[in-house]
């Protein structure tokens, strides 16, 4: 484990339970939990904020709900796993940037902005390569890491609650069609093959530009749908974790561990090692009598 894990805390089996996102109990509902918790015997509690609630108008960021709790939990000897819920999108976000949503194969934009953490934690959110919601996020995840890093009952930040592009409208391609992304997919492509005469072989296609180049927007049933697919899932969503992860760790002073979660494994699949690689440690939820695959 490539952190400072050990600066904070050894011999630690965390054992503990979710105490707080929104829509919550007040917060001294919550404290008086944290003391049954802690007499229970467990030894972590787990934290999950949400951007749209913790910086309703830009540059406003206010934390100081999950402060008191993570401060209550500090007097309780109890330490915190704090996970960001970054695809909970404010809304002058989405009015700043209206070309951030995630584009549809027909290019339709996933125009979901409603502010509630339930069922799905804001996912599948903005497109991250859309350079203005990119930059206000690195600005808020730096700015809350940087004013909770003296908390040192904090263990480790999560960057992705369960990582992923779900939910979907049914019966499209999936994501993303926007120019940001598919320009990223045209690099990518070009680095892949070098040249567009292989290109063109392999795809089985009569390309002349690279710029001409579009992933399948109809059917699935064509090679360029393996590159398509390979590309969202094993680039796209590992860069995302990536550019989370640097801004956290460079703004805390601890370098406590930071990792993300899938709802379950992608069995058969090499995403997961893609996703792993990117993080200090990497994770799964388990809902035994819930989702079994
Ligand atoms: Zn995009």
């Amino acid at each position: 484990m490539k952190n400072g894990l050990n600066k904070i805390v050894k011999n630690f089996f965390p054992y503990g339970c979710h105490i707080y996102r929104e829509p919550s109990l007040p917060v001294e509902e919550i404290k008086k939990d944290l003391k049954i918790i802690k007499k229970l015997g467990f030894n972590m509690v787990k934290i999950q904020q949400s951007w749209a609630i913790d910086e309703k108008i830009k540059g406003e960021i206010d934390i100081s709900k999950v402060e008191e709790i993570i401060k209550e939990a500090e007097v309780l000897n109890l330490y915190v796993f704090f996970g960001f819920t970054m695809e909970q999108v404010p809304a002058w976000v989405w009015k700043k940037y209206p070309s951030a949503y995630l584009v549809y194969n027909d290019s339709t934009q996933h125009r979901d902005p409603t502010q509630y953490l339930l069922p799905t934690d804001g996912k599948p959110g903005p497109c991250w390569d859309n350079p203005g919601v990119r930059k206000e996020a690195e600005r808020f995840l730096k700015e809350v890491v940087k004013r909770l890093s003296k908390y040192t009952n904090i263990i480790a930040w999560n960057v992705w609650q369960e990582i992923g592009f779900w939910p979907m409208y049914p019966g499209k391609l999936g994501f993303c069609y926007c120019n940001y992304t598919l320009n990223k997919f045209r690099r990518w492509l070009k680095n892949k093959y070098g040249s567009l005469k292989k290109l063109n072989e392999i795809w089985k296609t009569g390309y002349g530009n690279w710029d001409e180049i579009e992933p399948p927007r109809f059917h699935s049933y064509v090679p360029s749908w393996i590159d398509w697919k390979y590309y969202m899932n094993n680039v796209y969503l590992p860069e995302v974790l990536r550019f989370k992860y640097k801004a956290i760790k460079e703004s805390d002073k601890y370098e406590r561990p930071i990792f993300a979660h899938v709802s379950s494994p992608y069995t058969g699949s090499g995403q997961d090692w893609k996703f792993s690689e990117n993080l200090d440690f990497y994770a799964s939820s388990a809902y035994p009598g819930w989702v079994i695959r």
